[in-house]
């Protein structure tokens, strides 16, 4: 299952070299993130959207870097007491800053409405329906973050203890502890080389 809060918040990743790549840093990388995320989008809003319409320049970057750090702050806040992501620890967000910034990016959505086709299945309309593109991203991505953060996956948050990873993943078994086999391998591989160096 993807999240779209999450999918934005994994847009802040490890570069394989030691450091921090942002796919949102260049707005070819945002526009790219926005085009691939279309269907959760949809998804969110219960109809079509059309991505294109969205023109990426500097301002939608730090729009959506923005509604980031929010969800990325209020991940940390999931996983503590343990350590949050290395990638942003510095640069966390006060919880009612974060909070404040993920309800105002819902708020482009505007209110949950019941519509009921006649021909069909009840669904859930956004009041905001007909805002520009931007503020229904925005919006799309405030409210999958209201749904993960109050949703029963977040008791299956986890940021990896990995040295270098800065991932936040959701853990498929209370026994896994690393977001993925690679950074298992590659942290048992320290742990044995600290070891014997160590004496
Ligand atoms: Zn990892």
């Amino acid at each position: 299952m993807s999240v779209l809060a999450f999918e934005l918040a994994a847009t802040v990743r490890h570069d394989g070299q030691g450091g921090v790549a942002d796919g949102l840093a260049t707005v070819e990388g945002t526009r790219e993130w926005i085009r691939a995320n279309g269907p959760l989008v949809e998804g969110v809003l219960g109809r079509s959207f059309d991505s294109t319409l969205i023109t990426v320049d500097g301002g939608v970057q730090e729009r959506l870097a923005g509604v980031r750090r929010a969800v990325r702050s209020l991940f940390a806040r999931v996983v503590s007491p343990a350590p949050p992501s290395k990638a942003d620890a510095s640069r966390l967000l006060a919880p009612a800053e974060a909070l404040r910034l993920l309800n105002e990016a819902a708020d482009g959505l505007g209110t949950a409405q019941l519509d009921w086709p006649e021909e069909g299945e009840p669904v859930t309309r956004w009041s905001a329906g007909s805002s520009g593109p931007l503020e229904l991203l925005v919006g799309a991505v405030g409210r999958s973050g209201i749904d993960f953060l109050t949703g029963p996956d977040r008791h299956r948050l986890r940021a990896c203890p990995a040295a270098r990873c800065v991932k936040y993943f959701l853990q498929d078994d209370p026994r896994q502890t690393w977001c993925s086999p690679s950074c298992g391998n590659r942290e048992r591989v320290n742990r044995h080389y600290q070891r014997k160096h160590a004496g």
